[in-house]
C-alpha cells in the first residue's frame, strides 16, 4: 500500500471513523471481516453437528479399543478377532472420513462350523459402531425369476432396522449367512444347493460392491409400477459367512505343509480354496478379509457360560432374581454342561439347549412356591440324577 491509511489485511478497505480495526502482530482486521468470519466458521461447526454420523458412530475407536469390546462378549477365536478390529477400525475411518481418496471397502467373509461365534462377532461388531445391523440367509434369496426373496430385501431389512434413516442405513453392517450353500454345482465338495445358488451369487455381488440399488419399500417381489428407495450400498460393511464343509480337504496351490482334513488346524483359508469350493471369483474379490473360526474347546464353552456381559447363567440368574430367588450354578456343574455341550458337537448352541433341559422343572414350580429363596444346581442336577438343592423361607428364622 501506498497510503498511509490503516487499512484491514483481509477486505483491503479503511474502517470508517466509528469502526474498529483490530491489530495483529503483521495484520489487521477490521470489525466487519470479523463478524463475516465468525458467520462463516459458526456455519462451518453447525454443518459438522448437523452430520447425520456424528450423533450415532462411536467416536475414540481403535482396533485396541475394538478388540476389549470384542473380548467382553466373544469367548476365544483370538487370531479372527485381531482381524476384525483392524478391519472394523478401518471401515470406521472409511464411513467418517472425509478423504477426497477413496478407500476402498474391505468386506469379510467368516468361515467356521455352526454356533461358534459368527453371527454374535458381527453382531457385536455393528454394536461397537453404533450402526444399524441386518442378518439374512443367503439361501432365502433366489435370482431373478425364481420364486422367493429379491437380495435387495437384505437392504431394505437394514432401513427398517435404522427406523428408515436412509443416511444411517447406508452405514450399516448386513451379515449374509450360509453362503457357502451357494457353492457353484459341480465344483464344490457338497452338493446340497439347487441351481440358482450361481444366479444369487451374481445378485449378491451387485450389491456387496458398492453401487446405488433400488430396493422396494414394501419387500417381497419387485413389480415395475413401484416407487424404489435409491440405497447406495458403497458404505455398506457386508460380512459374509458360512461353515465351507470340507473346505480344508481343498488343496491350496503351492502349500508345502498342507495336512489333510483337519478342521482346526491354524492354517487360514485362501481365496483360491474358496474359488474352488464354488463361489464365483468376482464374489471372492469383494471379500478381501477372510477369517476362519476354530471350533470351540470344552473350556471355551465353560468360559461361556459364565464370562460374556449377558452369558446364559447371568441370565438365568436374571430370570431367577425377578422372582426373588438366588440362583447358584455350583462349578461342577458348569463343568459338566461344558463337557455335555462339548459332545454335542453344535458349538455354544448346545449350551442353551441343555440348560433349558436342566431348568425346565425348576422354572415350572418356582413362581407358585413363594417361600423358596435358594436354588443351587450342582453336578447331579446336570447329570439328572437328582433335583436342584432347594432352600426354604422359614418364618421363625425371620
Ligand atoms: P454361528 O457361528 O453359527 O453364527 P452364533 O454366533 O449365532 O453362531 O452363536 C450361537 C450362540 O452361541 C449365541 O447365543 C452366542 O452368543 C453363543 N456363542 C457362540 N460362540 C461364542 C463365543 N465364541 N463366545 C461367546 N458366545 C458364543
Amino acid at each position: 500500500m501506498t497510503d498511509n491509511l490503516e487499512r484491514c489485511s483481509f477486505c483491503g478497505a479503511v474502517p470508517r471513523e466509528n469502526e474498529q480495526l483490530i491489530e495483529g502482530l503483521n495484520a489487521n482486521i477490521c470489525e466487519i471481516c470479523v463478524e463475516v468470519y465468525f458467520h462463516i466458521l459458526e456455519s462451518m461447526r453447525s454443518e459438522e453437528m448437523n452430520d447425520p454420523f456424528s450423533d450415532f458412530i462411536n467416536s475414540d475407536l481403535t482396533p485396541k479399543s475394538i478388540l476389549a469390546e470384542l473380548n467382553q462378549e466373544v469367548i476365544g477365536q483370538d487370531h479372527v478377532k485381531k482381524i476384525l478390529s483392524v478391519a472394523l477400525y478401518n471401515h470406521y475411518k472409511r464411513i467418517t472420513s472425509k478423504s477426497k481418496v477413496t478407500l476402498e471397502k474391505s468386506n469379510i467373509l467368516l468361515i467356521g462350523p455352526s454356533g461358534v461365534g459368527k453371527t454374535l462377532l458381527a453382531k457385536t461388531m455393528a454394536k461397537i459402531l453404533n450402526v444399524p445391523f441386518a442378518i439374512c440367509d443367503a439361501t432365502a434369496y433366489t435370482q431373478a425369476g425364481y420364486v422367493g426373496e429379491d437380495v435387495e430385501n437384505i437392504l431394505l431389512r437394514l432401513l427398517q432396522n435404522a427406523d428408515y434413516d436412509l443416511e444411517l442405513a447406508q452405514k450399516g453392517i448386513v451379515f449374509i449367512d450360509e453362503i457357502d450353500k451357494l457353492a457353484r454345482k459341480g465344483e464344490n465338495i457338497s452338493i446340497t444347493r439347487d441351481v440358482s445358488g450361481e444366479g444369487v451369487q451374481h445378485a449378491l455381488l451387485k450389491i456387496i460392491e458398492g453401487s446405488v440399488v433400488n430396493v422396494p419399500p414394501q419387500g417381497g417381489r419387485k413389480h415395475p409400477h413401484q416407487e424404489f428407495i435409491p440405497f447406495d450400498t458403497s458404505d455398506v460393511l457386508f460380512i459374509c459367512s458360512g461353515a465351507f464343509e470340507g473346505i480344508t480337504n481343498i488343496k491350496p496351490k503351492n502349500d508345502i505343509g498342507f495336512k489333510q482334513g483337519d478342521e482346526n488346524e491354524k492354517d487360514e483359508i485362501t481365496s483360491e480354496q474358496i474359488k474352488k469350493y464354488g463361489i464365483i471369483p468376482e464374489l471372492v474379490g469383494r471379500l478381501p478379509i477372510i477369517a476362519k473360526l476354530n471350533k470351540l474347546t470344552e473350556n471355551d464353552l465353560y468360559r461361556i457360560l459364565k464370562e460374556p456381559k449377558s452369558s446364559i447363567i447371568k441370565q438365568y440368574i436374571e430370570l431367577f432374581a425377578l422372582d426373588k430367588v438366588n440362583l447358584v450354578f455350583e462349578n461342577g456343574a458348569l463343568t459338566e454342561i461344558a463337557k455335555l455341550a462339548y459332545q454335542m458337537k453344535n458349538g455354544a448352541r448346545s449350551l442353551r439347549t441343555i440348560l433349558e433341559q436342566i431348568m425346565l422343572d425348576i422354572m415350572f414350580e418356582i413362581p407358585d412356591n413363594p417361600d423358596i429363596t435358594d436354588c443351587i444346581i450342582t453336578k447331579d442336577t446336570v447329570l439328572m440324577k437328582g433335583a436342584p438343592e432347594l432352600k426354604m423361607y422359614r418364618k421363625d428364622s425371620a
